[in-house]
């Protein structure tokens, strides 16, 4: 009797060890084309990476700490904001009253803060963020426990010396076409992180544009190869060169488009022409672009309108072997891939 109630708790603890969080996750939360990216360390500590839009509902707020609450988080530890438009600094102060927001990391002021509406959402911010707040540069690092994450854009600058292992000259940089200069030039700012958990890397440039892109990887790849690309600016042909997206070369991108935002063909043909690119996952169908362009529907976490959309997650769960499984919250559709 003893003896069997001493295996049973022995196994209880196995089970118990097992269950135990050691994975880093991440999750798109749908934003209907805004972005809201949660990073959650195996330590518990919370990164969340924009704060999606305004809306009268606060429909991106509410989305956002249910996210949180499915990672078990009773606050967010750090709020970055990649720069200050609407679309992702917009719910930040409905969020800022559901749950506690410890600390507020950017790129420094806006540079539309002549627009009355870029002024008032940052000076909103700035308020709420008093204290709390850290601005990054190109080279720093963010502390958050179990993880290594480096900012490799910031203010409209690039880090300059290669990372590690990364440096080679990219030959693609021959074929570089500059853009025309952007008319919402906070985008040009964006704050850029490369997050490092084992072998796994991850890559979230927010919104940087396709001129700023290059000086990450022209005439050099300053960046090196990556596992997981949140592709730029939720899949718009206003950032995701080629030039960018062959050096960094990933095995999965996720697009956090939206119905009517981001996912144009071009950016497909860019990804799909990628070497080493295995899969492509999107939060949303994008509406205006042919069915058979888009991903396979069993990887699109939504497929309505927005009016009807009910705001699927993906999900992204590494061990720390390095093996990552992207899931599908709509239809529990799950793929693990192998970090290089
Ligand atoms: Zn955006």
């Amino acid at each position: 009797m003893r003896k069997s109630l001493i295996a049973t708790l022995l196994c209880l603890g196995a089970a118990l060890a097992v269950a135990a969080p050691s994975k880093l996750e991440i999750y798109w939360i749908d934003a209907e084309g805004g972005a809201a990216t949660l990073i959650v360390a195996p330590s518990g500590e919370s990164l969340l990476v924009d704060s999606a839009n305004r809306t009268p509902d606060d429909r991106d707020a509410k989305r956002i700490l249910a996210a949180a609450h499915e990672a078990g988080l009773k606050k967010i530890d750090i709020l970055l904001t990649t720069h200050f438009h609407g679309d992702h600094i917009g719910s930040m102060p409905a969020l800022a009253k559901m749950i506690p927001i410890g600390a507020f990391m950017d790129h420094g002021e806006s540079v539309e803060i002549h627009r009355p509406q870029v002024a008032a959402a940052y000076h909103a911010y700035e308020e709420l963020s008093a204290g709390k707040r850290r601005i990054l540069k190109a080279g720093d690092r963010i502390r958050l426990k179990g993880v290594d994450i480096q900012v490799i854009a910031s203010a409209g600058q690039a880090i300059t010396k290669p990372l590690k292992g990364a440096g080679q000259k990219n030959a693609a940089c021959a074929d570089f076409k500059e853009h025309a200069p952007e008319q919402d030039p906070d985008n040009d700012q964006s704050v850029g992180i490369l997050l490092k958990f084992g072998k796994f890397k991850f890559i979230d440039m927010g919104d940087l544009t396709w001129n700023y892109e290059q000086k990450l990887v022209c005439p050099n790849n300053l960046i090196g190869q990556v596992d997981l690309y949140q592709t730029t600016h939720h899949g718009l042909n206003r950032s995701n060169s080629p030039q960018f997206v062959w050096a960094i070369q990933p095995r999965v991108a996720i697009m956090n488009n939206g119905p009517r935002k981001g996912g144009p063909a071009d950016v497909f043909e860019t990804l799909r022409k990628s070497p080493g690119l295995e899969d492509i996952w999107q939060g949303h169908l994008a509406l205006a672009t042919p069915k058979e362009v888009n991903t396979d529907e069993k990887m699109i976490a939504n497929l309505e309108p927005t009016a009807e959309c009910k705001g699927n997650m993906l999900k992204v769960s590494v061990a720390s072997n390095g093996a990552y499984t992207v899931t599908n919250l709509r239809n529990g559709f799950s793929k693990t891939y192998q970090a290089r």
